[in-house]
C-alpha cells in the first residue's frame, strides 16, 4: 500500500465543494495529503481562510455541501486520513482569467495564495476538476457561453498547470491530473465549447507531459462517464433518459463520485510514475460499448 501513500504530500484541488472533485479530496486526504481547496467566493469575501477558520464556512454556490460538511467528512472518515493532515482553502473564481496574480480572485491568484497557505510552501499535485456545461444549439450559442465553458474548463487548467509546472520542474518532481470527458474522444450534441474545451485538455495534458515527463513531472487525465452529479441534474431527473443511459452502459450503472477514488489516487501516486499522459476512461463501459 506504501505504493499509494500520499503522506508528507500537499494536493491542491480545483472543484472541491462538490460531486467528483469532493471525492477526490477526501480520497487524497485519506491516502494521506495535506489539501487545499479551491472554492468559488463568496459574495462577501475573497480572502484566504485556512480550516481553522472555516468551521462555519459554506461555500455558497454549492448547493450540497457545505464546506464545514466537506472539512468534518474529511476529519471523520473510518479509513483516515493519517492524523494531521493539513486542509486549506482558498477561495477563486477560475472563470476569471484575466485579474493579476497579485489582486482580486481570479485562476491566477490561486497558486501563489495557496502556497501561502499551505505546509513548507509546497504544492505536489494539482487536481483541475472544476467545470461547466452549458447546452444550446450551435448556431443559437451565446458567445458567452462559448468564453465562460472556454476559460473554466481549459484556460484555467492550462493556467494552473503552468504555475505548478514552474513550482514542481525545478523540484523535478509533481502531478498533475486533468478532468477530461467522453467529450474528449466525442463530439456530443449542443455541448460546442464543453466539446471544445475538454477535447482541447485532452491534447493539453498530453502537450504538458511530453514536455514535462523527463523532468519528473507527470501531467495526466481523467474521463468520466455518466457519473450522478449537480452537473447532470436535468438528466437524473428524467427517469426515461436515465433508464435508456442505464442500459446502454455495460455496467448497468451511473457512476458515483467515489468511483473516482481509486482512480485519483493512482494517478497522483508514485503508483503511476510511468504513466504519462494518459486519459484515464472511467465509464462503467461505455466507451467500448
Ligand atoms: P459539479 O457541477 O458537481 O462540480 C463542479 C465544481 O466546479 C463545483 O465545485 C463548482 O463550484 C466548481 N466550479 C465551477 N465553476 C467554477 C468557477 N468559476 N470557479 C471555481 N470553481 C468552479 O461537476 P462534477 O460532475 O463533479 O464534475 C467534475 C469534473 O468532471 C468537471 O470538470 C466535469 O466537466 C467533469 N466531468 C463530469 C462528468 C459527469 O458526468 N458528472 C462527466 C464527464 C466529465
Amino acid at each position: 500500500m506504501e505504493l499509494f501513500s500520499l503522506e508528507g504530500k500537499t494536493a491542491l484541488i480545483t472543484g472541491a465543494s462538490r460531486g467528483i472533485g469532493r471525492a477526490c479530496a477526501i480520497a487524497l486526504a485519506q491516502a494521506g495529503a495535506n489539501i487545499c481547496l479551491v472554492l468559488r467566493p463568496p459574495s462577501d469575501s475573497t480572502q484566504d481562510i485556512t480550516s481553522a477558520d472555516l468551521k462555519d464556512g459554506e461555500d455558497p454556490y454549492s448547493s450540497v455541501i457545505p464546506t464545514s460538511a466537506l472539512l468534518s467528512a474529511i476529519s471523520s472518515t473510518s479509513t483516515g486520513p493519517a492524523k494531521g493532515i493539513h486542509v486549506s482553502v482558498v477561495y477563486a473564481d477560475i472563470s476569471d482569467t484575466t485579474s493579476p496574480a497579485d489582486s482580486g480572485s481570479g485562476v491566477k491568484s490561486v497558486f501563489p495564495r495557496a502556497l501561502k497557505v499551505v505546509p513548507a510552501e509546497q504544492i505536489d499535485i494539482l487536481v483541475n476538476c472544476a467545470g461547466i456545461q452549458r447546452r444550446a444549439p450551435s448556431v443559437e450559442f451565446p458567445e458567452s457561453f462559448w468564453d465562460d465553458v472556454l476559460n473554466t474548463n481549459l484556460k484555467s487548467p492550462f493556467l494552473l498547470a503552468q504555475a505548478a509546472g514552474k513550482h514542481m520542474l525545478p523540484r523535478q518532481s509533481g502531478k498533475i491530473i486533468n478532468f477530461c470527458s467522453l467529450l474528449t474522444f466525442q463530439g456530443g450534441l449542443t455541448v460546442p465549447a464543453y466539446a471544445a474545451s475538454k477535447g482541447g485538455l485532452g491534447q493539453l495534458t498530453k502537450a504538458l507531459s511530453n514536455e514535462w515527463s523527463s523532468q519528473g513531472v507527470q501531467v495526466n487525465g481523467i474521463a468520466p462517464g455518466y457519473i450522478a452529479t449537480d452537473m447532470n441534474e436535468a438528466l437524473l431527473n428524467n427517469p426515461a433518459r436515465l433508464q435508456q443511459l442505464n442500459d446502454r452502459i455495460p455496467a448497468q450503472r451511473w457512476g458515483t463520485p467515489g468511483d473516482f477514488a481509486g482512480p485519483i489516487l493512482f494517478l497522483a501516486s508514485q503508483a503511476s510514475n510511468y504513466v504519462c499522459g494518459e486519459v484515464l476512461v472511467v465509464d462503467g463501459g461505455w466507451m467500448g460499448r
